[in-house]
């Protein structure tokens, strides 16, 4: 097609709200509050709220965040670092209640997902160095040990759960939650904001977002970018109550000897899944969609279609390593592109 093929390489979508109606606003206010939470920036709009109602909505969501980050987080001691070590010892235990309903969230979403989305590969995860944020660069972990640890499958339907005790039938399993606790955080935010009154919202984690309400008379447009240039690369109008996620191999990731290692691990493999530049997904919740992103990732152009169905996903949008787009037909009906990728390949409906 038209663009260079640097270019098309670098069309890998970061989907981020650009408020592209929002300049002018000569109607009801919109409010909105910056802060870092979940190692990222969040950002909370609010349209048509009073500013006394709107401040305090915006300091409960920053707490609830904060909250959220220490309790998740799988290490550092905490909520889920503590289920992490009550785990490998195979016992049962009570389990905390800031953690379990995350727990039977994900491990519905990791069953529905075939695996690929498994939240169970903590240590595979640790062992890549992905569990800090950025990692230097240098040597890949070595194979033998990624083969054990794949060889140990851990996988979320290990774990009993009964009331609020819980167990590990394998010592393998370890839980990081980094592939969906934005999501999931993302729900309780809009629960929180709808408690308080506020119907027209955007809580928006890094370019990850739900939106509920209206945008005044129109709806909440948000424009997918590229992240290597500036400019909209394309637009979508969300509906009354829907989220999109991104997951996409620019993340985070490191380079050894010319090539690059990337965060999201093909659990059958133990390596980063090799196909996938990017994959949007929209969907009503946030804990979905984010679950949903990671795992069709993972699934690659070969079996998202698949994935997406077992998932009850309707959006989806893969941007392979060529620059090659896949999606399917309902969200090539709702999505402007603005920068052709080098082909388009429409699936059959989802
Ligand atoms: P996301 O950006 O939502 O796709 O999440 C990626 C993060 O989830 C990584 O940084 C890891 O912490 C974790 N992760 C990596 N691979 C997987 C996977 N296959 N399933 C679940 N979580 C994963
Ligand atoms: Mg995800």
């Amino acid at each position: 097609m038209h663009a260079r093929p640097h270019l098309l390489r670098h069309w890998l979508l970061l989907v981020s709200m650009l408020l592209l109606s929002s300049a002018c606003s000569r109607e009801a206010p919109l409010h909105q509050h910056t802060f870092l939470g979940f190692g990222t920036l969040i950002e909370v709009s609010l349209y048509g709220t009073d500013a006394t109602t709107a401040q305090r909505a915006m300091a409960a969501v920053e707490a609830e965040f904060e909250l959220m980050h220490s309790v998740w987080h799988p290490w550092q001691p905490g909520s889920l670092g503590r289920v992490n070590t009550l785990l490998a010892t195979g016992e049962w235990f009570s389990s905390p209640s800031s953690v379990l309903p995350l727990l039977v969230r994900a491990r519905q979403l990791s069953q529905q997902s075939n695996h690929l989305f498994n939240p169970a590969i903590g240590k595979l995860v640790r062992l890549w160095g992905f569990d800090q944020g950025e990692r230097a660069d240098g040597p890949p972990p070595p194979a033998d040990e990624i083969r054990r640890l794949v060889a140990a499958m851990p996988r979320m339907s290990d774990l009993d759960i009964e009331g609020i005790r819980l167990r590990s039938r394998n010592p393998a399993v370890t839980l990081d939650l980094g592939a969906f606790a934005k999501g999931y955080g993302i729900d309780l935010a809009i629960d929180l904001l709808r408690e308080m009154g506020i119907d027209n919202a955007i809580v928006n984690a890094g370019g990850d977002l739900r939106a509920i309400g209206r945008h005044g008379e129109r709806p909440w447009r948000i424009g997918i970018r590229n992240p290597h240039k500036p400019g909209v690369v394309a637009a979508v109008e969300l509906g009354a109550d829907e989220s999109i996620f991104t997951s996409g191999d620019y993340e985070r990731n490191f380079t050894h000897a010319g090539r690059r290692y990337h965060h999201i691990i093909d659990p059958r493999t133990g390596y980063p899944a090799s196909a996938s530049a990017s994959v949007t997904v929209i969907h009503t919740d946030a804990a979905t969609a984010d679950a949903a992103a990671t795992a069709l990732f993972v699934a690659g152009p070969e079996r998202w279609h698949e994935t997406a169905r077992a998932m009850g996903i309707k959006y989806v949008l893969l941007i392979d390593t060529e620059g090659n787009a896949y999606m399917n037909p309902a969200m090539q009906q709702r999505i402007h592109l603005e920068q052709p990728p080098q082909n388009i390949f429409i699936s059959e409906p989802l």
